[in-house]
């Protein structure tokens, strides 16, 4: 037998207190667009760690607009936070912005046919419920404007290839570009 419970709308407010995660039910923004600004620290673990050297700070803001079948969000963002060297990988400052607009649509269920997917240079983000975690957007974004490659200096030296260690720091390692005299060493005591 089917259950046929009605659920009421959630009349949850948006929660805007630091630490929680931001989040918007667009079951709410139904007739008019509604304006959102805010500001996240997005934690590495929610960026590339091969790109990321720590937590960055966003300020997202834009318009979330209802259409007939789903919504659009149109905005902007600024972040800045640590990247890393794409040589020596230490931590450089890095700040970056962009405009986007994306689709807000449920999730693709057998029903392919009938979302037509044509607006080509539209990014679409699939929702599973109703509910838009910015921090979710605010992620995506800035991952499509990290530099893929960055460096601290035109004239990084890099990591040396056998020890490691940062070749910018003087003194930091002590390779020789030669056989290591202690293999020589040993090699002599061996054959002795
Ligand atoms: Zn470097
Ligand atoms: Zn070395």
């Amino acid at each position: 037998m089917s259950q046929a419970c009605y659920t009421p709308p959630s009349s949850r407010a948006i929660r805007v207190e630091k630490g929680v995660p931001v989040s918007i039910d667009l079951q709410k923004i139904s007739e008019v667009p509604q304006a959102f600004s805010e500001d996240l620290s997005l934690g590495i673990e929610r960026l590339d760690p091969d790109i990321v050297a720590g937590t960055m700070e966003v300020h997202l803001e834009g318009r979330i607009i209802p259409m007939e079948e789903h919504h659009l969000i149109r905005g902007t963002f600024r972040a800045s936070g640590p990247v890393l060297c794409t040589r020596c990988l230490s931590p450089i400052p890095w700040k970056g912005e962009g405009e986007f607009t994306v689709e807000l649509r449920p999730p693709l269920t057998g029903r392919e046919d009938e979302v037509e997917l044509d607006s080509t240079e539209l990014d679409v983000i699939f929702l599973e419920g109703s509910m838009l975690e910015l921090e979710d957007l605010a992620a995506e974004q800035i991952s499509l404007e990290l530099p893929m490659r960055i460096l601290c200096s035109p004239d990084c030296a890099g990591l040396c290839p056998r020890c490691g260690m940062n070749k910018n720091i003087e003194g930091a390692c002590r390779c020789e570009p030669e056989i290591d005299p202690r293999w020589e060493a040993l090699r002599s005591l061996g054959s002795s």
